[in-house]
């Protein structure tokens, strides 16, 4: 097979893998168009300072040996496979990179042979663009579950960032729907990477010529919908995997309904894409709100709501601790009023020791008042707070204009 015929099937085989942004849409070319959101291929991904990058995305092989029931790569699928050579991998980065097309590389695979076999080869598609080709992109590698720590540190070596996933959040849902896959298999090299990249760290301080091993830390992705495990779960796992693996990232991916055909799926019209998107904002809230996750959901109400950002549904359930007088509170309940984002709860805290702040300093300081004002009071701030309205009637009012918003886009939307 053609390397270009085997450049589509293998990119739009990686289209399903969300641990870097730009998938899941739909809209094809059309004739007199210009570009084509439904083929894969190129995708983009955030780099630790921020930026943004593009990345090939591709799939080394879509050859499998295992039958997870929800990826349409498992080897009773009837699809067309095929397999990229370790060649072919690194001529197709140098040159869509010497063409300015891309900034990195994205590679994820099938299982085929055994998890060593394939991890040798990913590993190998790093070091000769590292060694050979003196490389100095981004690069994502997949750890391939069940693959040996040496295969796995020589692909930290080369590559700036490795992602193990879990796939499904939880252990015995994991056995049901995988059953070749287990736990131990997926988090052993996660603490595993964790462990080098710590050792790492403590080598580099004493050798500054110790070459880095995965400077862009490690990710993983659980996809959503697939099973009935809830938001509650869900979130324990990625809080559990910050804290105990410093996990740069975990990507939540709505279930795309495939392989219909396996009774041990859900039957969804469509994936769950608005729980997908409250599930960032709730992962969002662990990591620079100081939330903990039983702050967000428990075992009372153990899914995120639907209907409203997860920041405001806090609020609403304590309407106790509301309003806040924004020029005494500490940092911990600033941060909780929706509304205000780290960065001014920051600024309110250094500039209210100069004077006393009013609604026109906290707009300056990138407050959204249409929210913040009734969880607080501060210096001549007069407007109804949570406590007059009753949390039931300002949910209702603050739906409505998050509605006519969602109706206004749209509306704008459909005018281009
Ligand atoms: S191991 Fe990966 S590629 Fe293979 S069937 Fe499972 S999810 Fe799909």
């Amino acid at each position: 097979m053609e390397t270009l015929e085997k450049l589509k099937i293998l990119s739009a085989a990686a289209k399903y893998d969300v641990s870097c942004s730009s998938s899941g849409s739909n809209r094809k070319n059309t004739s007199g168009g210009l570009g084509n959101a439904a083929y894969a291929g190129i995708c983009h991904s955030f780099a630790d300072d921020g930026r943004c990058i593009s990345l090939l995305k591709i799939l080394y092989t879509n050859h499998c040996i295992y039958d997870c029931a929800y990826c349409t790569n498992r080897k009773s699928n009837d699809i067309q496979r095929t397999i990229f050579t370790v060649d072919e991998v690194v001529d197709l980065t140098i040159n869509f990179y010497r063409r300015n097309y891309i900034e990195g590389l994205f590679l994820s695979s099938g299982v085929v042979k055994s998890p060593d076999y394939t991890m040798e080869r990913l590993a190998r598609v790093a070091k000769d663009l590292r060694i050979i080709h003196h490389f100095n992109g981004y690069i994502h590698l997949k750890s391939i579950p069940g693959s040996s720590p040496e295969l796995i540190k020589e692909a930290g070596l080369y590559a700036d960032r490795l992602s193990v996933n879990i796939e499904i959040p939880s252990e015995q849902n994991l056995k049901y729907l995988a059953p070749e896959k287990n736990y131990p298999s997926i988090l052993n090299p996660m603490g595993y990477i964790h462990t080098q990249i710590e050792e790492n760290k403590e080598e580099r301080r004493k050798y500054r010529k110790t070459p880095i091993f995965t400077p862009a830390g490690q990710s993983t992705q659980l996809i959503i919908g697939a099973t009935p495990d809830t938001d509650n779960q869900i979130l324990h796992l990625s809080s559990n995997l910050y804290g105990r693996n410093k996990l740069k990232r975990v990507y939540y991916s709505a279930y795309n309904p495939t392989n219909e055909y396996d009774k041990r799926l859900p039957a969804l019209s469509s994936p769950p894409l608005r729980r997908e998107h409250r599930l960032y904002q709730a992962d969002w809230l662990l990591r620079f709100y100081e939330f903990k996750v039983d702050e967000i959901v428990n075992d009372t109400n153990p899914n995120l709501d639907i209907e409203l950002d997860p920041k405001l549904g806090y609020a609403l359930r304590n309407p106790h601790l509301f309003p806040i007088d924004i020029n005494r509170a500490d940092l911990h309940l600033l941060l909780r009023v929706p509304g205000i984002g780290p960065k001014s709860a920051r600024l309110i805290m250094s500039a209210r020791r100069f004077s006393k702040l009013n609604s026109f300093h906290l707009q300056k300081m990138g407050v959204v008042m249409k929210r913040a004002r009734y969880f607080i009071t501060c210096h001549e701030l007069s407007s109804p707070t949570i406590q007059e309205i009753t949390p039931l009637r300002l949910r209702t009012q603050l739906m409505q204009t998050e509605r006519s918003k969602q109706l206004s886009n749209a509306v704008q939307l459909s005018l281009f």
